[in-house]
């Protein structure tokens, strides 16, 4: 489908092994239990897919935004749960990448090298989800210390992780000119908690969780950028990770889909033959396929962009919404099409189908919905 690098069909080959022959075997139990496995978080580290994006200077993999793709892709194909754990901690090491500070990226990254670490990022409130430039929760520089207070909600890895990347109301001007952005050390924020813990549809195998400030200190070195620069954050290693993240989950998990209906139908026997002779069901497949095809088609093109430089900003954020949308809509689409070909196995929990189909309901909304994915494509098309 694209020319990939000797290294990138490796490590794409290695993450096909690891999902099939290693985590396939215990998502059940995750998405039964809704947390997620601390076991497949130990492998995640083991195979150092924690701290791909880290630069090979701090031990990591440098991994470009290709390969981070090709591996949330693959591992979705198995287990979307485990994808999200892993591309948002991801994201995180891309920020700090972008915008932070040699200080920071030298205590930071120097931790995230055991590669057992996972990252979290902190937007959402329960009065402000999409309308993110509206944010409360407030952090006021006290000295040497900010002192944050608020309540964030639906942080993915929120339970499990060691570092949380926070927006706070800063107050330099208002909405989004007041926003900053902070990295929270877990193990160093007296005052933070993790509260309820999400009981969610989807995606059941990655943490979902409040995270409570209540005079909570974060010390002023952890601020990221300028005081202020939340927005331009958010706006830039924020959005790309939908390219990466949702797009390439989504991506994966209709590809997982569409081979299970596939085989499916081939071995199901009605009428006297299998169930792929028919031609209802084989269109059904065609149209599935041509998504699918198409998706992962605008996912290279997207991510491949993103590695050749920044790039013109107002087609950086079309191609990346337009991937996180158009993909997530597919992925819906496809495991849904797949639950009708397996038919009434298809919303057993015994087939695997109907979790598909559960988990790609979440990557429509989270990351911003496809609503606002599309309001940000017409507003690059229109201005
Ligand atoms: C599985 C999952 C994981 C998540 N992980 C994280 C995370 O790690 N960090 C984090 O900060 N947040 C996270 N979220 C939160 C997620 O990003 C928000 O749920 C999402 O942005 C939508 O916000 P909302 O739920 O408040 O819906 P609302 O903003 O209340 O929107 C409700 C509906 O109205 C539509 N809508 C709203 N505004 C507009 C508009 N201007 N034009 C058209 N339609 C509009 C929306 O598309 C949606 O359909 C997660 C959510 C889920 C479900």
């Amino acid at each position: 489908m694209m020319n990939f690098t000797d290294e990138q069909r490796m490590i794409q080959e290695m993450v096909q092994k690891l999902a099939r022959d290693k985590i396939g075997p215990m998502v059940k139990e995750a998405d039964v239990s809704g947390h997620s496995s601390s076991e497949i978080v130990r492998l995640l580290a083991e195979n150092d897919l924690l701290k791909m994006a880290l630069p090979e200077e701090y031990g990591g993999i440098g991994a470009s935004y290709t390969t981070i793709a090709l591996v949330v892709e693959e591992m979705a194909k198995v287990d979307a749960s485990t994808a999200m754990i892993l591309f948002v901690t991801q994201s995180l090491i891309q920020i700090l990448k972008q915008w932070g500070n040699e200080k920071q990226k030298e205590r930071f990254f120097g931790q995230m090298c055991s590669g057992d670490k996972v990252n979290a990022f902190s937007l959402t409130e329960p009065n402000f989800g999409s309308e993110s430039a509206a944010i409360q929760t407030k952090a006021v520089l006290d000295g040497d210390h900010y002192i944050i207070n608020g309540t964030k909600i639906f942080v993915t890895n929120g339970d499990i992780a060691d570092f949380i990347l926070v927006f706070v109301r800063t107050g330099e001007g208002e909405r989004h000119r007041g926003l900053s952005a902070l990295v929270i050390e877990k193990e160093n924020a007296p005052g933070f908690m993790v509260g309820k813990h999400e009981d969610k549809l989807g995606l059941r195998g990655s943490d979902l969780a409040e995270l409570i400030f209540q005079d909570a200190k974060v010390p002023k070195e952890n601020l990221l950028g300028q005081q202020g620069k939340g927005w331009d954050i958010l706006m830039t290693g924020g959005a790309d990770m939908r390219a990466y993240g949702p797009g390439a989950m989504a991506v994966g998990l209709a590809r997982g889909a569409l081979d299970y209906a596939v085989n499916y139908a081939k071995q199901r026997i009605q009428f006297g033959g299998p169930l792929s002779n028919l031609q209802a069901i084989r269109f059904m497949l065609a149209d599935m396929s041509i998504q699918v095809d198409a998706a992962r088609s605008l996912l290279y093109r997207t991510v491949r962009y993103m590695d050749s430089g920044p790039g013109e900003k107002g087609l950086r954020s079309r191609l990346v919404s337009s991937t996180k949308c158009f993909a997530s809509d597919v992925a819906m689409k496809v495991t849904t099409d797949a639950v009708q070909i397996l038919g009434g196995y298809g919303v057993m929990k015994d087939y695997p189908v109907e979790k598909m189909m559960r988990d790609a309901k979440m990557i429509q909304i989270f990351d911003g919905s496809n609503q606002i994915q599309r309001v940000i494509v017409a507003k690059s098309l229109l201005s």
